[in-house]
């Protein structure tokens, strides 16, 4: 039975890392009270961007779980694996679940060696996505799972590495997860709201859109606390946090009326990342302005030159009418937004040329 499909929303929770015995003790024996967890999440091998860092209790953490196990006998746990012995280590201390994570996804060889030792095992498996956008990558990696045949299996969305998503660590792309749940209708999806936002103050808010979207469930980053925490400080949720995370959420199932505000929610996230961008872009492109004029005031040159600005104004034209809604839009809107930031250009330099002249 694919164990992922018993509850919904589907709960996950704990720590990122696990740290110390006392640490996943208080954590198991707070999140075991709730009711509502059904599976708790802690990394026994963390990949570490740089070296240096903290790179998990390895097998003394696995040590740590079999105890918990014993003595919570409810509590199922899920670790990370990228490498074979992973998997062994795992079976051999009877994690309940592993999953994947976005650095090895995307990368086909391991996906294969991870297949291979999980074959024949009855392990369920979640498999986050790649760290590029790619859902062709996804869609592979739990291809190669389903070819082995592995049954209980799950997608976590845990967002993408793009540059200047501002305000989140990781950018949602919500359209990708969408594209797994058409494309994979059987399974289950979830979102890992820590890893996306990166803040614990904007995890209430990204699981909520994921549950209106029609996700199956949630994993969240949980800590006793969070402020010493060894690894993601910035997102794991406290306690109280958590306690309030579950009773503010909203289940919702997909098809029903809040599906559309999940969709608007979604449509208005990408509005604000592009208008984010347009303003970040164009304040760099007025840096570049300055130093432009710099180097005319320093060579006596006249801030306009009209040969630039029509070359300028001809290419970026000829851009705009290669794209697809060119057409639907009024004549001279192109124009207009490049004449205004021209024109605020010359009167950035001008500006300095006076001052230049005091
Ligand atoms: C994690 O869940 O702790 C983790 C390292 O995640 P990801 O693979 O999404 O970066
Ligand atoms: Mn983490």
């Amino acid at each position: 039975m694919n164990m992922f499909t018993t509850e919904k929303p589907y709960i996950i929770a704990g720590p990122c890392s696990a740290e110390s015995k006392e640490q996943l003790t208080a954590t198991v024996d707070f999140l075991s009270k709730t009711d509502k967890v059904s599976l708790i999440r802690c990394g026994v091998w963390k990949p570490r961007t740089r070296p240096g860092g903290f790179e998990g209790m390895g097998i003394e953490a696995l040590q740590w779980i079999a105890e918990l196990k014993q003595r919570y006998p409810q509590a199922r746990f899920a670790t990370e694996v990228a490498k074979p012995e992973h998997v062994e280590q795992c079976l051999e201390y009877g994690i309940d679940t592993v999953w994947i994570g976005a650095r090895t996804t995307g990368n086909p060889f391991s996906m294969k060696e991870l297949c291979e030792c999980l074959k024949g095992t009855d392990m369920n498996v979640m498999v986050k996505n790649p760290l590029t956008p790619d859902a062709k990558l996804w869609i592979g990696a739990i291809e190669r799972l389903m070819g082995v045949g592995i049954k209980g299996l799950a997608a976590i969305h845990r967002g993408f590495c793009t540059h200047n998503y501002y305000g989140y660590r990781n950018s949602p792309l919500w359209d990708i997860p969408m594209q797994i749940k058409q494309s994979m209708p059987d399974i289950v999806l979830l979102c890992d709201p820590s890893h996306i936002g990166g803040h614990c103050s904007l995890v209430k808010n990204i699981s909520q859109i994921a549950l209106d979207l029609g996700f199956d469930g949630l994993m969240v980053e949980v800590h006793p606390s969070p402020q010493s925490a060894l690894t993601d400080s910035e997102q794991q949720l406290s306690f109280a946090d958590f306690a309030t995370l579950l009773s503010d959420i909203i289940p919702h199932s997909a098809g029903s009326a809040s599906a559309v505000d999940g969709e608007l929610k979604m449509l208005r996230e990408k509005i604000d990342e592009m208008d984010n961008e347009l303003i970040s872009i164009i304040s760099q492109r007025l840096d570049i302005v300055q130093q432009i004029g710099e180097l005319k005031m320093k060579n006596n040159l006249p801030a306009y030159q009209p040969e630039r600005w029509k070359e300028v104004l001809e290419t970026r034209i000829a851009n705009a009418k290669t794209r697809h809604n060119f057409s639907l839009l009024s004549p001279d809107f192109f124009k207009n937004i490049l004449e205004l930031i021209h024109d605020e250009s010359l009167r950035l330099q001008r500006e300095m040329m006076k001052k230049g002249d005091k």
